[in-house]
């Protein structure tokens, strides 16, 4: 029989307490963490030091979720992508990018997981395929963690930055984000420096204050893909909800209490967001919220209208950024071919099976 707590789920001191109901000494929690988190177990039978009666206890009363890897897909410049099924079915993605330098501000050395933190995405920006198919369901804490432990079993590397950057938006999920960032960052758990995981957000205000004030000091992304309402309005529905300025001043909130520079993304979409007029209040918000900038030349989804502008306009874009002295990289896309930006290769996966069906 299996048991019901999700055990990946739990923190150190709820583990412990919850071994205290069951009669068992709380020095145990640290040899199950050992199991789970060192030693890699699926199950309770492989925790060979534990009592056989302790082992069956477990049993009762926990269980060990593990993704089944669907796909993996490998790009010419080595970022691999995943395609999980979590245990009801659903899909998920996440990707393993090899070095990130111009991207999150890391060293190049760092390999990068992307992961999810929703099955599809409530917010429907014009651009992404995530949203595309809706909203289905919050991932848990032990999902989102199983998404690095089930990169690092595949691929027998050791991740050592995490971005929040795959389908879903994080601070929608909160309270499971943040559990799985205390399990990734804990010293029994993945240990990640809480400085290489960054969080994503499409600008839910409220949420951004929340964040700040958490003691973690881990990274904020803003995708902002357009410095004006007129602009986002037309891509991002949430700004309807919270508009430029209450996205802007949960910034200056965010950035009043951390130490962490705030990054900017800004997805570069053809005769949209890519105005030389765009750049220059870009520069003005960055420049008030000491910002760095990450653009991002436009992936394209299949059956959306979208394109990327030519090579000559992101360059143009960016050398304004620089002329305002802002600190300002342009991707040089990672993954695209193989349809890297999130959501896309669920979606392709989905349409498949639909028609094979
Ligand atoms: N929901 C969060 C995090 C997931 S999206 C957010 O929106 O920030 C992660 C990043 O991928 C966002 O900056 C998003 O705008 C970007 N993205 C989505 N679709 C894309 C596409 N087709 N091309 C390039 N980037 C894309
Ligand atoms: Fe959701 Fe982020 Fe995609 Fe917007 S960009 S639909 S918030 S995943």
């Amino acid at each position: 029989m299996t048991g019901n707590i999700e055990i990946k789920s739990l923190l150190f001191n709820e583990l412990q307490t919850k071994l205290q109901g069951l009669a068992q000494p709380s020095y145990r929690a640290k040899q199950i963490m050992d199991w789970l988190y060192e030693k890699r177990a699926d199950g309770f039978e492989q925790m060979s030091d534990l009592p056989q009666a302790l082992r069956a206890q477990l049993a009762e009363n926990f269980r060990i979720d593990k993704l089944g890897v669907a796909r993996v897909l490998g790009s010419r410049d080595t970022t691999l992508k995943f395609l999980f099924r979590l245990s009801d079915g659903n899909l998920i993605e996440s990707v393993l990018i090899p070095a990130s330098p111009a991207l999150y501000g890391q060293k190049s050395d760092r390999r990068t997981a992307c992961v999810s933190t929703q099955v599809g995405c409530a917010y429907g920006c014009k651009f992404c395929a995530s949203g595309l198919d809706g909203f289905s369901r919050n991932l848990r804490a032990n999902e989102i963690v199983d998404q690095i432990i089930a990169i690092e079993s595949a691929t027998g590397e050791k991740i050592d930055n995490v971005v929040f950057m795959g389908m879903g938006e994080p601070l929608a999920n909160f309270d499971n984000v943040m559990r799985a960032i205390r399990i990734l960052n804990a010293p029994w758990g993945l240990g990640i420096g809480a400085r290489h995981i960054t969080v994503s957000t499409s600008g839910l205000a409220p949420q951004i204050r929340r964040l700040a004030d958490e003691p973690l000091q881990i990274r904020l992304a803003i995708s902002l893909h357009g410095a004006t309402d007129e602009v986002r309005n037309q891509i991002m529905p949430i700004n309807r909800r919270y508009n430029l300025e209450t996205l802007l001043s949960a910034c200056d909130y965010y950035i009043a209490r951390k130490k962490q520079r705030l990054t900017f993304e800004y997805i570069l979409i053809a005769d949209v967001n890519d105005t030389d007029d765009q750049a220059h209040l870009l520069a003005a918000h960055a420049r008030r919220l000491a910002a760095k900038v990450n653009l991002i030349p436009y992936n394209t989804v299949q059956g959306l209208p979208w394109s990327r502008p030519s090579h000559n306009r992101q360059e143009k874009f960016l050398s304004i950024l620089h002329r305002h002295a802002i600190p300002a990289t342009l991707r040089r896309e990672k993954g695209g071919d193989i349809d890297a930006a999130c959501g896309q290769l669920r979606l392709q996966t989905k349409r498949e099976e639909f028609a094979t069906a």
